[in-house]
């Protein structure tokens, strides 16, 4: 398991797990709910007055752990996180957004 939740949407793709991906989606925005407990040190408030997960300068999540790309409070994730379906269209969106980076950057 990386650092979302694997899904049992049967719209998804179940090739696609997160066990086997570089947490793509954990670089788009998160959007904190009333009821999310995340340790507050690793959000921000954004230009709106909400509060969504802070981002560090390489463009992941603060929570992720750069060493093994997964979620560091996976247990007390954001209900957006929780929520994300694994081999669905954002999903594949996302990890295609993340490989032609890489291809762009000379990465792959
Ligand atoms: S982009 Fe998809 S496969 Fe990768 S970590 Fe996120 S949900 Fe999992
Ligand atoms: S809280 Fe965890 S699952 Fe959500 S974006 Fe950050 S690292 Fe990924």
């Amino acid at each position: 398991m990386s650092a979302r939740d694997e899904s049992d949407d049967t719209d998804c793709d179940p090739t696609i797990s997160c066990s086997a991906c570089e947490a793509c989606c954990c670089r788009l925005e998160v959007i904190l709910m009333g009821d999310d407990d995340v340790p507050v040190e690793l959000t921000v408030e954004d230009r709106w007055g909400g509060w969504v997960m802070r981002r560090l300068d390489d463009g992941w999540c603060a929570a992720l752990d750069r060493k093994t790309m997964k979620c560091t409070i996976y247990e007390r994730r954001p209900g957006v996180c929780l929520e994300y379906p694994t081999g669905g269209s954002d999903c594949i969106i996302e990890r295609s957004r993340h490989l032609t980076r890489d291809l762009t950057s000379g990465d792959a």
